[in-house]
């Protein structure tokens, strides 16, 4: 057998695929009825899993329906309508359908030369969602893995910009020497911010903290008191949507005083941003427009499958200078005005052609198919919270866009023991966290 004769749409390919199709369905039809937490422990699933490395090959089927009843037990129901831990999304099922494709098609999506279609997918849905997410039209994208990578790809261009107006072209020389960049980063950012900092080379404990207020947004005078008289390069990194509270930063005051002491203004939109995308939420993230870069997830609020996360750029100069690649066996830089060449713009190199997914979920629920998604997040949200008030137990801290934030008898062991039977019990699921001190 050659291996042209494996990779061919032979019968045995085919009853694999329809299998493969087959188990999904059956997954996705217990989603509604099986409890939600998994059944079993690490250690029960890498004896399920483990042994020694095969000697040699198997039949595909038989590895796939060995596969399937393997994993069964040690899976979470993070599709499921009763899941609500973290900000995780399901996936719409255009979404699903096409990320499939995405498999069977085995773009590697970094060049559009190769392979027109991806980059023009690509294209397309990242011209969508600036639109729907009412960033500027000229802004730049990269489809990423997730919102961290999104940090990553939008600090960097960062970098390069507010390094190259001090005279300092960072790509090529690097941050030792460099003139110093301030960086100022709420209180209450997220984990990931820090962590691209790192990534980035500006170091997490470097960044200035700018005070917050109860809910976990930048204190809009603390940020100007911070910035007085500043000159040199500087990033602020906003937030929409507390991963905790759902809070917001005040992004008009943000732009206002960042700008002013010529700083660059990045956003953290994970889930908040896409408020934009609603009538009824927009006002939520007035202003955000007006910053330099953002970062935001398709897995989380728009339901894409895993891994999608994006970025945007308004400077795509800044963008392309701190992404681009030449080498002499790739095609020459693709000129603005076609399809671009993924690569120049996202960190990773060979990637999986991320934008189909993307598409698909967008066409598939249109502009107010969106805005129903926020809508009903948003409002659900709504009814936890207004239902959790009525316990005599329960105590809401904070409640805002897709977050509600909850203490029982106002003691951290009774609540972790709530998570903890609630998780057990598998009709739902949710998650416990640390907020200023508490459980
Ligand atoms: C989820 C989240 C992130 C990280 O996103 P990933 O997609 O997991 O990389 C960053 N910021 C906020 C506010 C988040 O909720």
């Amino acid at each position: 057998m050659s291996v042209g004769d494996d990779v061919a749409a032979t019968a045995g390919t085919r009853d694999l695929l329809a299998a493969a199709a087959a188990h999904a369905a059956d997954w996705l039809d217990t989603l509604t009825t099986r409890p939600v937490a998994p059944a079993r422990t690490s250690e029960e699933m890498l004896a399920a899993l483990g042994g020694p490395l095969p000697d040699g090959p198997a039949d595909p089927r038989e590895v796939l329906d060995q596969l399937v009843a393997d994993m069964d037990g040690g899976l979470i129901a993070m599709g499921s309508p009763r899941f609500f831990g973290w900000v995780v999304g399901g996936a719409v099922p255009a979404s699903l359908a096409a990320d499939w494709m995405t498999s069977a098609w085995d773009q590697n999506a970094g060049l559009s030369m190769p392979t027109p279609a991806v980059a023009a997918i690509e294209e397309v849905a990242g011209a969508w969602l600036l639109e729907l997410l009412a960033l500027p039209a000229h802004a730049s994208f990269a489809i990423v893995t997730g919102c961290h990578m999104a940090h990553v790809t939008a600090l960097a261009a960062a970098r390069h910009r507010v390094l190259e107006r001090a005279g300092w072209n960072v790509e090529h020389d690097g941050l030792i020497g460099a003139p110093p960049v301030r960086v100022l980063v709420g209180a209450e950012r997220h984990v990931t911010v820090d962590r691209a900092l790192r990534l980035v080379g500006l170091g997490d404990a470097r960044a200035e903290q700018v005070d917050v207020d109860e809910a976990g947004a930048i204190r809009a005078d603390a940020l100007a008191a911070a910035l007085d008289g500043h000159e040199g390069p500087a990033i602020v990194c906003a937030q929409a949507g507390n991963v905790n509270t759902g809070a917001i930063d005040p992004l008009d005051a943000i732009a206002d005083i960042a700008h002013g002491a010529g700083a660059w203004v990045h956003v953290d939109g994970a889930f908040g941003l896409w408020a934009a995308a609603s009538p009824r939420h927009r006002a939520e993230v007035a202003g955000a427009e007006r910053a330099d870069s953002w970062a935001t997830d398709g897995h989380k609020v728009l339901n894409v499958t895993y891994d999608s996360g994006l970025a945007f750029v308004a400077d795509r100069a800044a963008h392309r200078a701190a992404m681009s690649v030449t080498a002499g066996y790739l095609p020459p830089p693709h000129e603005d005005g076609g399809p671009r060449d993924p690569m120049d713009f996202t960190p990773e190199f060979s990637r999986r052609a991320r934008g189909v997914p993307l598409y698909a979920a967008l066409r598939s629920l249109g502009r107010t198919g969106v805005a129903e998604l926020v809508d009903r997040l948003w409002a659900g949200a709504d009814r936890f919270a207004a239902a959790l008030g009525e316990e005599p137990e329960a105590e809401v801290l904070a409640h805002a866009t897709n977050q509600v934030l909850v203490r029982f008898a106002d003691d951290d062991a009774r609540t972790d023991a709530v998570v903890e039977e609630l998780q057990r019990d598998g009709t739902c699921f949710m998650t416990a966290t640390t907020w200023r001190g508490r459980r």
